[in-house]
């Protein structure tokens, strides 16, 4: 058995097994992991072309005391597979929240915090209205908020969608698109909703100056935004030449290990003022 198992099915399966018990278990400690204060948010800048930080965008952290740090890849879909998303989704709303405040607190200028938001969580009857209403009750203005949903939020009905990004536009919260360049969604959503910016995905960005055709379609996807009056935000950069590359093509914005990793809430300040005034 043990020599069929080692290429054949019963492995797989007992890897498979393996596989689902481990997402069970992971499960059942994200349950606890907001109550036990094993969340936090860590912040990445992301610079405009003199380096300043416009804007940072907040990127979930879980540490569980046993297996140490999880990374949002691995808890972030099986929270979205077991309506978890919803209470973590709150719960980074609020944390980034009291962020905005402590900013405002401190006089640091950003245009806005980004926030990550699951299509899961947006396809909810009444994502919009909610959040507004814990904006409005924290005191924090909307226009300090930005959203960046991926196309997959994007694939069901179209309609519905739209009313609900009107209305977060409305009250002042801008939209960006995650990932750009992945999903599988057509691009006319680009010209029927109320969005504020694409980023450029990551795989895009490390592949400058690998092949000619790489190049070409980071050049596209930024005349194609600019012409649909829509910002440019390259995420993953990591190299200088990546940076010149998207720079000199008009690239509104950076994100990536090149500036900054993701940083805790102090060390994110100490950036976003040390930058400022060199
Ligand atoms: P994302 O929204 O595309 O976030 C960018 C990811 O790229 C982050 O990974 C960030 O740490 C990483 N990154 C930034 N610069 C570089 C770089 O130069 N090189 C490389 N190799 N990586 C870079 P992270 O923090 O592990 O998050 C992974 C994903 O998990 C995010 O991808 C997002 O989809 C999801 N996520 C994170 N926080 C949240 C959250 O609060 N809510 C939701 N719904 N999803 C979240
Ligand atoms: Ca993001
Ligand atoms: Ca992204
Ligand atoms: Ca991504």
């Amino acid at each position: 058995v043990k020599e069929r198992g080692r290429d054949g099915y019963l492995l797989y399966s007992a890897e498979m097994e393996e596989v689902a018990q481990h997402s069970l278990f992971i499960q059942s400690e994200l349950r606890g992991a907001i109550a036990e204060k094993q969340l936090s948010l860590v912040y990445q800048p992301i610079v405009d072309c003199r380096g300043l930080v416009v804007c940072v965008e907040a990127l979930l952290r879980w540490n569980h005391p046993q297996m140490g740090n999880i990374p949002p890849s691995t808890f972030i879909p099986l929270a979205e597979g077991s309506g978890l998303i919803e209470e973590l989704g709150e719960w980074v709303l609020l944390e980034a929240c009291a962020f905005i405040n402590t900013l405002q607190e401190t006089g640091v200028l950003l245009d806005a915090v980004a926030i990550n938001v699951s299509a899961r969580q947006f396809n909810q009857g009444e994502f919009a209205e909610d959040l507004l209403k814990v904006l409005h009750r924290l005191g924090i203005k909307p226009n300090a908020i930005e959203l960046e949903l991926t196309e997959y939020a994007l694939l069901t009905n179209l309609d519905v969608v739209k009313q609900a990004m009107d209305k977060l536009r409305q009250a002042g919260i801008s939209i960006a698109i995650d990932d750009f360049g992945t999903g599988y969604s057509s691009l006319s959503y680009l010209q029927s909703l109320p969005l504020s910016r694409l980023k450029l995905d990551a795989s895009f960005v490390s592949k400058i100056d690998v092949n000619e055709s790489s190049n070409a379609i980071v050049k596209a996807i930024i005349d194609m935004a600019h012409g649909l009056n829509l910002n440019v935000v390259a995420e993953g950069v990591e190299t200088q030449t990546q940076y010149e590359f998207l720079l000199q093509h008009g690239c509104d914005s950076f994100q990536g290990y090149l500036f900054s990793r993701p940083l805790k809430q102090a060390d994110i300040v100490n950036y976003i003022e040390s930058v400022a005034v060199n």
